[in-house]
């Protein structure tokens, strides 16, 4: 038997490409995005009682990364991506039916849209349902995870001083908190585990319209080189 699911939305997104994105919601505060409700969904009555609810859960489709063939066993970036384990033990992207979840914090609601941050969401990502966090019973005191017990050891990320330049003008232009998203992204290292990365290799990934440049100085240090229109 199978089941259909059909979009209630879409993910409007600073993330307009996979590398970089956080692996997991709330990691970078300024990644500010919205939902975009559509009919009937997009009426007042469905988003009534959400002004008193700070977090939701995003129920959402791995658009970019549907598959035909099952995946039993998955390499999560976690562990290097050299190890592999159970696809029921990791949140990696390829899964039955490529379905996600993303608790975020619900900035602001209005008919037909849902201003949200800390996402880990690409833009254009298909929303299948949206619930309420509900604090006594989604935090769990007692819960332990041993393959991923705490957040992601940080970097550090310096910059050129042109680059900073750059990014305080187009955090102007874009009235968004470009800095505090390039920092707090980059801070997670985003590249590959298995990539040795040379002073000499550069990096660089799209936010929202600009193009971010940097490279590595050692593996814990991060320069952004530079900040331009894509
Ligand atoms: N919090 C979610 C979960 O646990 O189900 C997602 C975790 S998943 C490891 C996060 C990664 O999914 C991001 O780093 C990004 O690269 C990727 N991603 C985000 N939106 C996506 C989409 N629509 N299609 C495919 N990959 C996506």
């Amino acid at each position: 038997m199978s089941y259909t699911v059909t979009p209630i939305g879409y993910v409007r997104s600073c993330f307009k490409e996979k590398f970089a994105i956080p692996r997991q919601p709330l990691l970078a505060p300024a990644a500010q995005g919205c939902i975009e409700l559509l009919p009937p969904y997009d009426q007042a009555d469905a988003i009534a009682g959400l002004e008193d609810i700070s977090h939701i859960w995003v129920i959402f489709l791995f658009h970019k990364t549907l598959e035909d063939t099952p995946r039993l066993k998955v390499r999560p970036p976690r562990l290097g991506g050299n190890k592999s384990i159970g696809v029921f033990a990791s949140r990696a992207t390829h899964r039955p039916n490529g379905i996600g979840q993303s608790a975020v914090r619900l900035e602001r609601a209005e008919p037909g849209r849902l201003w949200i941050s800390g996402i880990d969401l690409l833009d254009g990502t298909p929303v299948l349902d949206i619930k309420p966090y509900v604090p006594y019973a989604d935090s769990l005191s007692m819960a332990h995870n041993a393959i991923a017990d705490s957040a992601p050891t940080l970097i550090t990320v310096s910059w050129q001083p042109n680059a900073l330049q750059q990014a305080e003008q187009h955090a102007q232009r874009l009235q968004q908190p470009l800095i505090e998203l390039i920092e707090q992204c980059l801070a997670q290292d985003p590249r590959p585990a298995y990539q040795q990365p040379t002073p000499e290799r550069m990096y660089g990934v799209q936010f929202y319209d600009v193009q971010v440049r940097w490279r590595y100085l050692t593996l814990e240090q991060i320069e952004v080189i530079e900040v331009c229109l894509a």
